[in-house]
């Protein structure tokens, strides 16, 4: 009897910590928006590779979390976060082209991903040499008031003479879905052949003879299994610095999690049922906003109800806490504090362009807790990891401390993480200096001013 239990305990442990004899080409763990754009550039140019993700199919939390994100595509010249959004643009009309192939209908549309709408630029006069600079040579179409005057006549709305403000216009600049967009990089991915294991989480992650071993769990049934692989991509938003903390430890203190809220607010739907079609059509030509003052308001329409009253989505990009427990910060309500903030700078907001609503015509809907990561100059990394911590490894490469930036870029970080563990080069000079001020050389930098 007493071998019989052994030889069931013996085989139920083979069964629930199986190593496949299989070796991967490329393992991109993490299916939010960085690893899934990953994962759907290393598709697009023909490799194996396989998606691990943690959550089911549907994604339920994490930085993408949600349903809007500004895309905008102004920045100062030669700015590498313009050139990434207008190259994730570019190359999510690849995916789209590339979903529709061989339908008899058109499946996919752009406009599915994006809701492109004017971008408003609030700025304070303190800050008129930014501008300046900002607008100077300015490719992408723009208004500009540079005083109330001016910001009555353009746009219709009542600002101080401390204050002015532009106004983007460019296709697929507004809005973007990460929720819609992460589902349809998933469509590409399988499309070309390629796999997605949901519900497997990655607990840790070694290199023996040159080959990784990514142990993973999973996550309905609990259990666990090793799988091989020539290359990995860590993906995995604030948990990078954890995932990665036996291959490459710096992470941990350079990527850090910052819990940010974010508020839905509607008007009073009787006031808002008072408004014209102007007052509406304006509402809705003013949003997305970000005001760049200290704490950096910034406000989205997140969707409109049966009646076509907006929900706007609100928060505040400077407005960021530490974070005690990472797993638990996205149940955390949000405080009295956070709620009246995010009524107050909506309805100065709303005022600032004329419409009749005041503080107690703002309903509070609902909120939530959601969280970036941060790398101490707070441009991201997609860099190959180090060995020695100053030689690359060519074989891993991490894509993370997204920040805010994160969304209208995904491709693009994407496809350069893709390049990365490639070898791929490309030699634009945009291209290039993005590169460089997301790799390795900065990395090298920031691991040596690690405090010890
Ligand atoms: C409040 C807020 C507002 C923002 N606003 C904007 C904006 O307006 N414009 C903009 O461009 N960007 C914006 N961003 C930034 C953008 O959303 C992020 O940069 C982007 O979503 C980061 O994606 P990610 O894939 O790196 O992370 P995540 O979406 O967190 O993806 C990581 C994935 O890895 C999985 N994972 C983690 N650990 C494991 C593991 N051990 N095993 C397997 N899977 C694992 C997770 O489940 C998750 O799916 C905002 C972000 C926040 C939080």
């Amino acid at each position: 009897m007493k071998k019989l239990i052994l030889i069931l305990f013996f085989s139920l442990a083979l069964v629930s910590c199986k190593t496949s004899d299989k070796i991967e080409n490329v393992v991109v763990i993490g299916g939010g928006l960085m690893g899934s754009s990953t994962a759907w550039e290393l598709s697009k140019y023909g490799q194996n590779v396989l998606l691990v993700e943690q959550q089911d199919s549907i994604y339920t939390f994490g930085s993408s979390f949600g349903e809007t994100r500004i895309s905008r595509s102004l920045g100062p010249n030669q700015d590498i976060f313009s050139f990434l959004q207008q190259t994730s643009v570019s190359e999510t009309k690849d995916l789209i082209d590339f979903l529709n192939e061989g339908e008899l209908e058109e499946l996919h549309a752009m406009e599915e991903i994006y809701t492109t709408s004017p971008v408003t630029y609030m700025y304070s006069k303190s800050q008129l040499n930014e501008v300046e600079e900002l607008l100077n040579g300015q490719p992408v179409k723009y208004e500009y008031a540079s005083n109330s005057e001016e910001a009555k006549e353009k746009f219709g709305m009542k600002i101080s003479d401390t204050m002015m403000v532009i106004r983007e216009f460019e296709p697929y600049s507004g809005t973007l879905n990460p929720k819609v967009l992460i589902e349809k990089l998933h469509q590409g991915i399988r499309k070309s052949g390629n796999r997605i294991d949901y519900n497997q989480k990655v607990t840790s992650i070694k290199k023996e003879d040159g080959i990784y071993e990514i142990n993973i769990k999973d996550t309905k049934t609990g259990t666990n299994k090793t799988i091989l692989s020539k290359k990995v991509i860590a993906a995995a938003g604030p948990y990078n610095g954890t995932l990665v903390k036996d291959i490459a430890p710096y992470f941990d203190s350079l990527i850090s999690p910052k819990r940010l809220f974010l508020s839905f607010l509607k008007i009073d739907s009787d006031k808002y049922a008072m408004f014209t079609i102007d007052q509406k059509k304006k509402l809705q030509e003013s949003y997305p906003v970000a005001y760049l003052n200290s704490e950096i308001f910034y406000s989205m329409i997140e969707e409109y109800d049966e009646k076509d009253n907006p929900l706007l989505k609100v928060g505040g990009h400077f407005l960021r806490t530490d974070i005690e427990d990472l797993d638990k910060v996205w149940s955390m309500d949000l405080t009295t504090q956070e709620i009246k903030w995010s009524k107050e700078n909506t309805a100065d907001y709303l005022v600032k362009l004329d419409l009749p609503v005041k503080f107690s015509d703002l309903e509070y809907v609902r909120g939530y807790s959601c969280v970036y990561s941060l790398t101490p100059s707070e441009i991201p990394y997609v860099s190959h990891a180090l060995k020695n911590e100053t030689e690359i490894d060519s074989s891993f490469v991490l894509i993370g401390g997204m920040s805010g930036v994160g969304a209208k870029g995904s491709l693009a970080y994407g496809l350069v993480a893709a390049d990365l563990i490639l070898g791929k080069r490309n030699d634009s000079s945009m291209y290039q200096k993005s590169k460089s001020a997301l790799g390795a050389e900065r990395l090298i930098k920031d691991i040596q001013h690690i405090d010890n």
